[in-house]
């Protein structure tokens, strides 16, 4: 079986035909939540279902746990200073990994009541934090501890850069859950688990996001995690592999892979190496295209 599904001709130098799906790590549950970090050639991502993170050492190609028990992180994301951000379902909360070690809380609580389980998160160049608040970690005890959400809906929380307040930035999700910031930083998309859907929204120069609109719907599962290459293509998690669309919303084509995508990250040292975080397994591709810059 070939690795690519081409739909539309724009896909072709997207993808190298050779190029083969490597298969690097299948003892996990639930992987999700890719982070790279190439000063240390590693990627971070969680086992949700087992409670750890794990790292994939790109020069030995050594899997081993990086943090056990992990409070049930979800997402993650590296910080323009080079910091670990993650969402944790088993805390509630969105944590900083600070150059020493100790981890820092960004964001517990919104008007005096607990998050739902921040799901995943990204971080502006100036620093803002977006991040989504599903309530999946605590429907049931397989992703963190069930409990009753605090708060009525599930939104897309933002934390000021300066200040670090936490706010509402979109308030008219089902399910929110991957997001990612368009090149120039003033698209933020964001995928909605409950609608099988990706939404595309305005990013104010303040941090506020207006005139969301439906970017795509999904043809296979739905979307979850994704990120942007260097030409704004989006490529997502989808239930048949990665989908990768065109900034114009057409689906040019597919990474088809064994089981169900969760979720994306580049690495490699020159950001061509498309990390897949899927279901009991994490896969890679060699891709003739590298990753965006922007987080
Ligand atoms: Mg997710």
């Amino acid at each position: 079986m070939s690795t690519f599904e081409t739909l539309d001709e724009r896909f072709k130098p997207c993808v190298k035909p050779t190029a083969k799906l490597d298969h690097l790590y299948d003892g996990c549950r639930w992987a999700e939540g890719p982070a790279h970090f190439p000063a240390h050639r590693a990627l971070v991502w969680s086992d949700i279902p087992n409670d750890r993170i794990l790292r994939y050492d790109e020069a030995t190609g050594n899997v081993g746990e990086f943090r056990k028990p992990a409070g049930y992180t979800n997402g993650h994301t590296v910080d323009s200073q080079g910091r670990l951000v993650s969402c944790e379902h088993g805390n509630r909360r969105v944590t900083r990994t600070e150059h020493d070690g100790t981890i820092t809380v960004l964001a517990d609580t919104y008007d005096g009541k607990r998050l739902n389980s921040p799901n995943d998160v990204v971080v502006r160049s100036d620093g803002t934090v977006y991040f989504t608040d599903p309530s999946y970690g605590i429907e049931g005890w397989y992703e963190g501890y069930a409990a009753e959400p605090e708060q009525e809906r599930c939104h897309v929380f933002r934390i000021d850069a300066v200040t670090g307040t936490l706010s509402i930035a979109a308030d008219d999700f089902d399910r929110p859950n991957g997001l990612a910031f368009s090149l120039d930083e003033r698209l933020l998309y964001v995928s909605d688990t409950g609608v099988k859907n990706m939404r595309v929204l305005d990013v104010a120069d303040d941090g506020a996001l207006t005139n969301g609109r439906e970017f795509a719907r999904c043809t296979v599962g739905g979307f979850d995690g994704f990120r942007l290459d260097e030409a704004g293509r989006i490529w997502t998690s989808a239930g048949d592999g990665v989908h990768v669309y065109d900034p114009d919303g057409t689906l040019l084509g597919k990474v088809l892979v064994p089981e169900i995508v969760a979720n994306v990250a580049w690495g490699g040292y020159k950001r061509n190496r498309l990390y897949i975080c899927a279901t009991t397994s994490l896969y890679a591709v060699l891709l003739p295209v590298a990753g965006a810059k922007t987080m």
